[in-house]
């Protein structure tokens, strides 16, 4: 029986509602919840408005070399009850968000040196545990101890559709195939770049999620989190 706060690790493919799972758990359980994909996001970002990334060719070495001046940090945020991220002090969450960051975030991404800045903060930031923590090498690399690791995934034109509703809805102007391609080809960059590749850690277990509710998947959730509480 566990008395104290875990981490939960959880990993998967693109655009599967892992941030939106996640963050339901933190707030279920009063852990903090850490987006890892959106400080990926934001090194790209900073990058493309930098002149580091042209056409979504990356100059790693001018990526490299901005690193330290690449201030993140996440702030609550109590209407959206989670945190937004910060870049030298701007609010970024919007801009990290679009098609033109999600084409060039795998190649950062891939880059050694964006990894081991990204995850020591993350391992600062988790330290304590009473997190929920979502990217692509969290149960792997980052916190292999993790208590608790769950692999998400689902049908990718159901992640596609998922995405297109989003991002319409906020008015982007993006099509459906376009979406498709994007989320099938970032899949296959983070599940064959050199380091950290997206994989399932042998302990995690599988949530599919393509057919199943927002209260299925949490119910399958609590299965799991009383399973590992008791253990
Ligand atoms: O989770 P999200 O789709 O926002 O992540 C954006 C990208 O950041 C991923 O496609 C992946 O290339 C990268 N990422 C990563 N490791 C993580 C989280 C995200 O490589 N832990």
């Amino acid at each position: 029986m566990k008395n104290n706060k875990i981490i939960i690790a959880i990993d998967g493919h693109s655009s599967c509602g892992k941030s939106t799972f996640a963050k339901a758990i933190a707030a279920r359980l009063g852990y903090i919840f850490i987006d890892t994909g959106a400080m990926y996001r934001a090194v790209t970002l900073y990058a493309l408005e930098h002149g580091a990334i042209k056409s979504c060719i990356t100059d790693e070495d001018m990526i490299e070399s901005m690193l330290d001046d690449i201030n993140i940090n996440f702030r609550f945020n109590p209407e959206r009850g989670a945190s937004d991220i910060y870049v030298n002090g701007e609010m970024v969450e919007g801009k990290i968000r679009t098609i033109e960051v999600s084409n060039c975030v795998s190649a950062v991404s891939s880059i050694g040196a964006v990894r081991r800045k990204l995850v020591a903060m993350q391992q600062q930031m988790g330290r304590n545990g009473g997190v929920v923590m979502d990217g692509r090498d969290i149960g792997t690399v980052v916190f292999p101890d993790a208590e608790l690791k769950i692999y998400m995934t689902a049908d990718a034109m159901v992640r596609a559709e998922r995405r297109y509703k989003e991002l319409t809805a906020k008015g982007d102007k993006v099509s459906l195939e376009e979406i498709y391609e994007n989320v099938v080809s970032r899949d296959k960059a983070d599940m064959t770049r050199a380091i950290s590749p997206l994989r399932k850690a042998d302990d995690a277990i599988v949530l599919d999620n393509s057919h199943m509710s927002v209260e299925e998947q949490m119910e399958w959730f609590d299965r799991e989190f009383n399973r590992v509480m008791e253990s």
